[in-house]
């Protein structure tokens, strides 16, 4: 382990708090001295497996509990995500990134799919990603050995704030799942959302969690909170730019070598405030119409706004070197985790699924 400072909360807030354009010029600086400022990375959001997720968290419209349009579709074959790999590459992503809405991974028959898609999509050259909730060492290493480059697993806010957007899993649970991907040697990708009523002090200890792990993350998505209809956040404004500004720029000072990743939210983002964001060290996106299920810009009109930014894509493994894809024999049973339950309710979430049952009814 290398030595790295520890942040202290207090530290974090004077920094997220500090007078904008010195916060930015300082986090610019950081930006030039650890990465190629005029790069940026494409990562591509494919969801394998779609709707009917049996946890509570409260923006998310895949929740079964809540009444959105999302319909549930069944995992997706192996053939239709090399097609979709393939067309991403074309378009310059570098990483392909699949989500299931799983709560966690089971062992068994689509496991067995997803590690096959994850071999394809290595042997196409290109980063492959997954988020499929909560993940025991055993299945991060087998995925690993499949050839997996990152897993990503957000924080999504502080571990305070947490009780107020999840109830069916505790923040320990995502400490745990990271901690067996690092084991793995597959990298990681945690981020967060603001925007979900979180005080900025909530926004600083999300980032203290993320930087006092060692190491630290290798990527961290900052999303701005898409509110869709039917989930219990439904009715939150959007938040001003300037927050995600200033939530870019601590990030780039409390973790220097991370890529940050500009990912939901970029639809109610102008180019101006885009720009600002790449000035503050962002430097990856998620392209493709879709993010999972919430809007997101149209790739033409991306790569237009890198050409006027002269931003150019990055190549694949430009930052650690592509995985081996392996035939391992996997022998024992697998350590059992008891995710966590925890006993506390969140009411708002409690009231959304009631009235998805009442609207069920009268169907
Ligand atoms: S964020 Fe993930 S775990 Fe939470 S409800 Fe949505 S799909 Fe399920």
């Amino acid at each position: 382990m290398t030595e790295q400072k520890i942040w202290k909360s207090e530290e974090v807030v004077e920094l997220y708090n500090s007078p904008l354009l010195d916060l930015v010029y300082r986090a610019a600086t950081i930006h030039r001295e650890n990465h190629n400022a005029n790069e940026v990375q494409i990562s591509t959001l494919l969801s394998i497996k779609t709707g009917g997720c049996p946890e509570d968290c409260g923006y998310c419209p895949q929740a079964a509990r809540y009444h959105t349009d999302v319909d549930s579709e069944a995992l997706m074959s192996v053939k239709q995500v090399e097609i979709a790999a393939k067309r991403a590459k074309l378009l310059g992503s570098s990483r392909l990134c699949m989500g299931a809405a799983w709560r966690n991974v089971k062992d068994g028959a689509e496991f067995d799919h997803v590690v096959e898609m994850v071999k394809t999509v290595n042997a196409l050259e290109m980063e492959v990603c997954c988020t499929l909730g909560m993940l025991t060492e055993k299945q991060a290493q087998r995925l690993a050995d499949a050839g997996l480059y990152a897993y990503n697993h957000n924080v999504d806010t502080s571990e305070e704030y947490y009780k107020e957007v999840i109830s069916t899993r505790g923040y320990g649970d995502r400490l745990k799942t990271i901690e067996n991907v690092r084991k793995s040697g597959v990298t990681v990708c945690s981020g967060g959302i603001i925007g979900m009523g979180e005080t900025i002090k909530d926004r600083c200890e999300m980032l203290l969690t993320l930087a006092n792990l060692n190491p630290q993350p290798e990527s961290v998505p900052i999303n701005a909170l898409v509110s869709v209809e039917g989930t219990p956040m439904e009715d939150l404004e959007p938040i001003p730019i300037w927050d995600m500004i200033r939530m870019v720029a601590t990030t780039r000072i409390v973790m220097p070598k991370t890529t940050i990743r500009l990912s939901a939210g970029r639809t109610s983002m102008s180019r101006e405030g885009q720009a600002f964001c790449f000035m503050a060290g962002a430097a990856s996106i998620f392209a493709g119409d879709k993010l999972l299920t919430t809007p997101n810009p149209d790739i033409y009109e991306d790569l237009e706004m890198f050409d006027l930014l002269g931003l150019t894509p990055t190549d694949p493994f430009a930052k650690h070197p592509q995985p081996e894809t392996k035939e391992v024999e996997y022998e024992g049973e697998d350590k059992k985790i008891k995710w966590s339950r925890p006993a506390h309710k969140i009411e708002k979430n409690i009231n959304y699924s009631k009235k998805n049952k009442i609207a069920e009814k009268e169907k």
